[in-house]
């Protein structure tokens, strides 16, 4: 008998899976360890301050000190180092743009996000940046797969890993929850875009979005992650991974020669580097309608919950809400309205 059965081992199914066994429940996760899944491939940046508007991104004063902390305790329980703090670099597009952020980091709701505002002279030699930039804290980036893999093998040694497809209609729904031959409370899918297969929670409106990435050699060592159009996140003193890309309308796996053009262009009209690219990977990001996660239990079988819809920010996301969503199945403590599966009017025609 276990607890909890979790479908999918990616960012989403192994946070969850560390905080319920926290709570001393008794999981089981089942991961079929498709290639190309999004957590293997994201960059793992987690970053405050975001988007072309350069705004505090959702709920930053709740996840970013939870991230930190909550990554740094599973560095030790795993026995990895896979948080890896570090600023990043967000320049200035105009100069009313620089106007604004010398006024608005000094704001309480800002200040404890950024770090400095600085002058145009800040890494010139190889960028080019007319109006300078703001450096902000609280960011980095998670080694995603140091992550997975670590925690795979932490599971494995409790026993609660099984590498398979789960497959859905060897799930018998009576009064006693079984899965196969194993007797289960409840089970948490995590599928990311896979979700598309699960025929109790594929009508929710999902919005996967493809997303490619280059891998770069480059001659001169960078010491912060950069973010403008583009990121790039130095991994050794020669290597970077450059990104990322969106494209709603293709969802296929291959790269792209377009994908690539794309993210050279921006790399060589910000940056003075001379680099070459060995590498390109492609991934899905489960994304949803409202860029909120779907987080719940199913309104017509209470023995299914899902955790999905982390879209382009798991890394942030998962942590902060593994807990509450722990908090709510164990303790029936209420979810935020935001990512009820309610708020679609999911459930009510099934
Ligand atoms: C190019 C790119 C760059 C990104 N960069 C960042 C970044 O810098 N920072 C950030 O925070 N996020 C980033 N993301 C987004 C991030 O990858 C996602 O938010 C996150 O990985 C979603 O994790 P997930 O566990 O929900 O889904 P997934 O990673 O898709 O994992 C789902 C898992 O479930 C398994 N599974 C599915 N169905 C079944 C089944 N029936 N049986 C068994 N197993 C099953 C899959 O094999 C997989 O292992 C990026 C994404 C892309 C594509």
């Amino acid at each position: 008998m276990v607890d909890f059965l979790i479908v999918g081992q990616g960012i989403a199914g192994s946070v969850l899976a560390l905080q319920l066994l926290k709570h001393n429940q008794r999981i089981l996760v089942i991961n079929n360890r498709k290639k190309n899944i999004a957590s293997s491939v994201a960059a793992g940046i987690y970053n405050p301050i975001t988007g072309r508007g350069m705004v505090k991104t959702w709920l930053a004063e709740a996840l970013f000190p939870y991230l930190t902390a909550f990554y740094q305790e599973a560095s030790q329980a795993l026995g990895t180092q896979f948080l890896h703090p570090m600023p990043i670099f967000r320049p200035f597009l105009t100069h009313q743009e620089r106007t604004e952020w010398l006024s608005k980091s000094k704001q309480d709701n800002y200040s404890h996000f950024v770090e400095s505002v600085v002058g145009r002279m800040f890494h010139q030699e190889h960028m080019v940046l007319p109006y300078g930039g703001i450096i902000l804290n609280q960011s980095g980036y998670l080694d995603v797969r140091g992550f997975l893999k670590a925690t795979r093998t932490y599971l494995k040694a409790q026993h609660a890993y099984l590498e398979a497809d789960f497959v859905y209609d060897q799930l018998c729904l009576d009064q006693h929850i079984a899965y196969q031959d194993i007797a289960v409370r409840q089970v948490i899918f995590c599928e990311g875009p896979q979700v598309r297969h699960n025929p109790f929670f594929n009508t929710l409106p999902f919005r996967p979005v493809k997303g490619e990435l280059i891998s770069v050699s480059v001659h001169q060592p960078l010491d912060v992650i950069y973010n403008r159009r583009i990121f790039v996140l130095p991994q050794t003193a020669h290597e970077a991974i450059v990104g990322a890309t969106y494209n709603w309308q293709d969802t296929s796996l291959s790269p792209t020669a377009h994908a690539r053009k794309i993210l050279e262009e921006k790399l060589c009209s910000t940056f003075n580097l001379s680099y070459a690219v060995y590498d390109q990977q492609v991934g899905i990001r489960p994304a949803t309608f409202d860029r909120r996660p779907f987080i719940g239990i199913h309104p017509q079988y209470p023995q299914l919950a899902i955790f999905n819809g982390l879209g382009t920010k798991g890394v942030s996301l998962a942590p902060y809400f593994a807990k509450i969503f722990v908090e709510h199945l164990l303790l029936q403590k209420e979810l935020p309205q935001e990512i009820q599966l309610s708020r679609v009017g999911f459930g009510k025609n099934v």
